[in-house]
């Protein structure tokens, strides 16, 4: 955004010296700028489902009343929506944990295979609801990554997620652990996760927004399939913290990558 700076002239006549003073609040507004619309999205979420709710409670007491088949429906939706509200509500507790975190660096030694194979176990029923294929390979020789054990299975847990939800029913998902020769300048060695779909992928302007709070590509599609837009903000923060990195490769028609690269313990 655009600087905004204050500067003041101070004159102090005993000393015989001009100070001049510069405050750069740009910084400052961006915080709470970035607050403000927080709240607003908040705010939008929570209110969608709970006008839903409203309106199907003043249903189900009035038209539908003596109308099973139409009582039934109403109340599948409207579990939706308190399931949908839940769900947020523990994304964002979640992402508030995380950044309170991010400081500190975790020092755990994680087999970073395992702990990737037990996520995508803890994940079948839903995988095997949208009878998507999966592929596993390790390349890594059981190498650990130092890290955080619950944050990491909840990265995977959502990347993994996400390629089963938008991937599409009877998808395929290619899930690969290498150990690429340089992470970064600092790190020598990183182990490289990849998730893969064959789903319908991301066009380019939108990638680099993805990690967005509440960024989503088709709004009404991942609502429809519950999703509450706070996923991949939770995974970036979590990967900060590990002094990892995010990488995001995507071709309409052909699938998308999700790549995370995390030091080597
Ligand atoms: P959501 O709760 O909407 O899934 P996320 O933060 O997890 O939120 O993802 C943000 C958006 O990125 C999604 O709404 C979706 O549009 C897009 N997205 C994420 N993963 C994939 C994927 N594997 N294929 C296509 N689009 C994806």
């Amino acid at each position: 955004g655009a600087r905004d700076t204050t500067w003041a002239v101070h004159v102090i006549p005993d000393a015989g010296r001009i100070v001049l003073t510069f405050e750069d609040r740009t910084a400052a507004e961006e915080v709470s700028q970035f607050r403000r619309d927080f709240v607003a999205n908040v705010s939008h979420e929570l209110r969608t489902p709970l006008t839903a709710l409203q309106g199907f409670i003043e249903t189900l007491r009035g038209a539908a009343r003596n109308d099973a088949a139409a009582r039934e429906r109403f109340l599948g939706i409207m579990e939706r929506e308190s399931a949908r509200m839940t769900q947020l509500v523990d994304d964002l507790l979640s992402l508030s944990r995380v950044e309170e975190g991010e400081r500190q660096r975790p020092i755990q030694a994680i087999a970073i295979g395992a702990l990737v194979a037990a996520t995508l176990a803890d994940l079948e029923p839903v995988i095997a609801a949208a009878q998507v294929k999966v592929t596993l390979t390790d390349d890594t020789a059981g190498a650990s990554v130092l890290g955080d054990t619950n944050q990491l299975r909840q990265v995977f847990g959502n990347l993994i997620e996400n390629a089963v939800k938008y991937g599409g029913t009877g998808g395929t998902l290619t899930v690969t652990l290498d150990a690429p020769a340089q992470h970064n300048a600092l790190h020598a060695k990183g182990i490289a996760v990849h998730v893969q779909d064959r789903g319908p992928g991301i066009a380019q302007h939108h990638i680099p927004r993805l990690t967005e709070r509440f960024y989503r590509v088709d709004t009404h599609r991942s609502r429809a399939l519950g999703g509450t837009g706070l996923g991949l903000a939770i995974v970036k923060h979590i990967i900060n913290r590990h002094r990892g990195r995010l990488l995001i490769k995507s071709a309409l028609g052909q699938g998308t990558t999700f790549t995370v690269i995390l030091p080597q313990s």
